[in-house]
């Protein structure tokens, strides 16, 4: 006998718990199959950034809105997620870095981030253990940091309390369509009726499109972390390389977390083999030349993740044209997490009342599918939640239930 559910999520990872949260708290009794464990993948190998600097001007919105819901979501949750939002400073070591990153200011000044750049000794007052090469910042007052466990925990408890079912060690194997449309999901254990899927399968968001017959422009991207022992609090911005070649922060227990992708040119291959364990000393020995406080600190662990990097760096969200039922939730090109709070909220929104608070116009999958003089379809109807064809208005829907 298959199972029926109003959504079946693809994807434990933040993403897919909190949009199982959101449209479990409507109402929707969604379900999420994860192939792994909960949070097995990138939202547990990550540095918990949450930060709107630096990031593609498109995003801009959805990072100031999840910002915002970042700030109460302990008190949305019933959970601490050691969220800390004191500030995000990339550190400039050259006037070539200091230039760039002044224009990036700027740009960013102009859609409405606070953001200002630091000089030497304004870096100092507010973080004193920086060294000596370092000439000047940038500086966002409101980025921060957060528990990547504690958050992912706290949206999937939540989701499971308001009744989304969550199936572990079972992959989704196939999405079955009926004259275009969606209709049911397999698994290597289930079958699942339901009229939509959400892709949120993170690096295998690719794979996932394709049971579908759609294609994204996405490729992993190789990327290394480290936690070292603890040491009581220095300072609680997060930090990073101009270029972000690395990037870290000092958790709630005195651990540093460290990433970055600094000297994966010179040391990722050898005669056409991967590398990987030389990236994690080219990390330390940069942290080390940026703070020179931590030189004697042990690391005790490093681990590698995978980035769901898309060719123009900003996600897939929302429905399409050519498969109703079929929404993407993918695609967060190494900075997804700080967004997770509001993709929740949104995605929750497109199927519940084909409308959001922001709008995804620019995130939509045909984007990538039309051709450059053409205007992309979702545009073209004012958002992606107007393609009134595929929306899943799941609240009228529930009226007749
Ligand atoms: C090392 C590293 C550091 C990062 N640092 C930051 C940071 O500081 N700040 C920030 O904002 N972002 C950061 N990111 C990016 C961030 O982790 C991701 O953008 C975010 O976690 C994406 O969440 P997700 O739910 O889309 O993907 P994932 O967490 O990858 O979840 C997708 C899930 O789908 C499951 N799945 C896939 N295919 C199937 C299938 N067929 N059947 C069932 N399940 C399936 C997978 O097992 C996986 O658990 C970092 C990423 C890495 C790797």
């Amino acid at each position: 006998m298959p199972d029926k559910a109003d959504a079946v999520i693809i994807g434990g990872g933040v993403m897919g718990c909190a949009i199982a949260y959101n449209l479990a708290k409507e109402g929707l009794n969604p379900v999420v199959i994860e192939k792994s464990d909960i949070g097995g993948e990138a939202s547990g190998s990550n540095g918990g950034g949450v930060r709107q600097s630096a990031r593609n001007l498109k995003e801009m919105p959805l990072a100031m809105e999840s910002i915002r819901i970042y700030g109460q979501l302990h008190e949305e949750l019933g959970m601490d997620v050691e969220y800390v939002r004191a500030g995000n400073m990339r550190l400039c070591t050259s006037e070539e870095e200091l230039a760039t990153m002044s224009q990036s200011v700027d740009n960013q000044k102009a859609v409405g981030l606070e953001l200002e750049m630091l000089d030497r000794k304004q870096v100092l007052e507010i973080n004193p253990y920086v060294g000596e090469k370092v000439i000047g910042a940038s500086f966002c007052p409101t980025d921060g940091h957060v528990n990547p466990f504690l958050t992912t925990y706290g949206f999937f408890k939540n989701a499971k309390a308001h009744g989304a079912r969550f199936y572990t060690h079972e992959t989704v194997k196939k999405i079955q369509l009926k004259k275009g449309r969606v209709t049911a999901v397999v698994t290597d254990k289930n079958r699942f009726e339901t009229d939509l899927v959400v892709n949120a399968a993170g690096i295998k968001g690719r794979d996932v499109a394709n049971m579908v017959g759609l294609d994204l422009a996405m490729r992993p991207i190789f990327s290394e972390a480290m936690i070292t022992e603890a040491l009581p609090p220095l300072f609680k911005q997060m930090v990073g390389h101009a270029k972000g070649l690395f990037y870290g922060r000092q958790t709630m227990h005195g651990s540093f977390f460290w990433g970055g992708f600094v000297g994966t040119e010179q040391f990722i291959y050898r005669d056409g083999k991967p590398l990987f364990h030389y990236i994690g000393p080219a990390i330390s020995r940069m942290v080390i030349d940026y703070f020179p406080v931590l030189k004697d600190l042990n690391v005790i662990r490093t681990w590698s993740g995978l980035i769901a990097g898309m060719s123009d760096g900003i996600p897939v969200l929302g429905v399409t044209e050519e498969v109703p039922g079929f929404i993407f939730a993918t695609g967060f090109s190494g900075h997804g997490f700080g967004l997770a709070p509001v993709i929740g909220r949104l995605i929750s929104q497109l199927i519940m009342d084909c409308q959001t608070q922001i709008s995804i116009s620019d995130f939509c999958y045909s984007r990538f599918h039309e051709g450059a003089d053409r205007e992309c379809a979702c545009k073209k109807n004012g958002a992606c939640t107007t393609l009134t064809a595929v929306c899943p208005n799941k609240r009228q829907w529930l009226k007749t239930i």
